[in-house]
């Protein structure tokens, strides 16, 4: 896989992938990922990529035409399966998502920044839009990195444990069983005998039990899916 990012403030977003899975991911070859920086795009004496709003009010609006630049080169060079802008509007980024995105060869990812990209971008352009949460950040960049993390791990060989990924929450629309490791107590905290009985197929159907109990508790709106 190959991942595109463009940004105004690119070095916010690169430390997520120098580090732990998304970084060994890169290193294993699992995927190849690109920060553009959009002012080299710019036409503009000050590397000015934002302007004001027609029609009056707050905010600076990041301008059409760096951005299309900057797209257009990436298109000229390869095929793209989708070409994301991150926005507090878009799509709500769930595990089915990051699954499904997680097939695919090339991706591009827009991080807005100010009040956004001028809506020109969003109509001649883009093809999904994701949200990470019902909040607003100050940029995509943080959300972008979120929206890779959660894609990359999923690559198959990326997990060391290629199971691991499988026992995730929301996986099979249940959160995860409670887990443990040792000491099997801790000030008088006892890990479940069940766990510590060796009996595989109890052990599953106990963890079974968990998620759905910690499910039917926590977020029965995801079983109803
Ligand atoms: N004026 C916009 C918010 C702009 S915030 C509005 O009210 O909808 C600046 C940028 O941060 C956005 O262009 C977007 O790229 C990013 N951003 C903010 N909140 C986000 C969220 N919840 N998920 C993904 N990206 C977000």
């Amino acid at each position: 896989m190959r991942i595109d990012i463009i940004s105004v403030v690119p070095d916010l977003i690169k430390s997520p992938f120098e580090g732990s899975i998304m970084q060994r991911a890169i290193k294993k070859g699992f995927v190849d990922v690109h920060f553009h920086n959009l002012r080299e795009y710019s036409t503009n004496n000050y590397k000015k990529v934002d302007d004001y709003q027609y029609g009056g009010g707050a905010g600076m609006v990041m301008m059409v035409e760096p951005i299309d630049k900057c797209i257009s080169k990436l298109k000229s060079e390869r095929d793209y399966d989708d070409i994301i802008y991150m926005s507090p509007d878009g799509e709500r980024l769930d595990q089915r998502q990051a699954n499904h995105l997680s097939l695919k060869g090339n991706l591009m990812i827009l991080c807005g920044h100010y009040k956004g990209v001028d809506q020109r971008v969003r109509d001649l352009f883009i093809t999904k839009e994701i949200s990470i949460g019902d909040y607003v950040l100050s940029g995509g960049e943080l959300g972008a990195a979120v929206l890779c993390d959660a894609i990359i791990r999923l690559i198959p060989g990326v997990l060391g444990d290629e199971t691991s990924a499988l026992t995730d929450c929301f996986q099979d629309n249940l959160l995860s069983p409670p887990i443990y490791t040792r000491p099997a107590e801790y000030k008088g905290h006892k890990v479940p005998d069940i766990l510590l009985s060796g009996h595989k197929q109890k052990v599953e159907e106990w963890r079974d039990e968990k998620a759905l109990e910690r499910t039917k508790a926590l977020r029965p709106d995801i079983l109803d899916n």
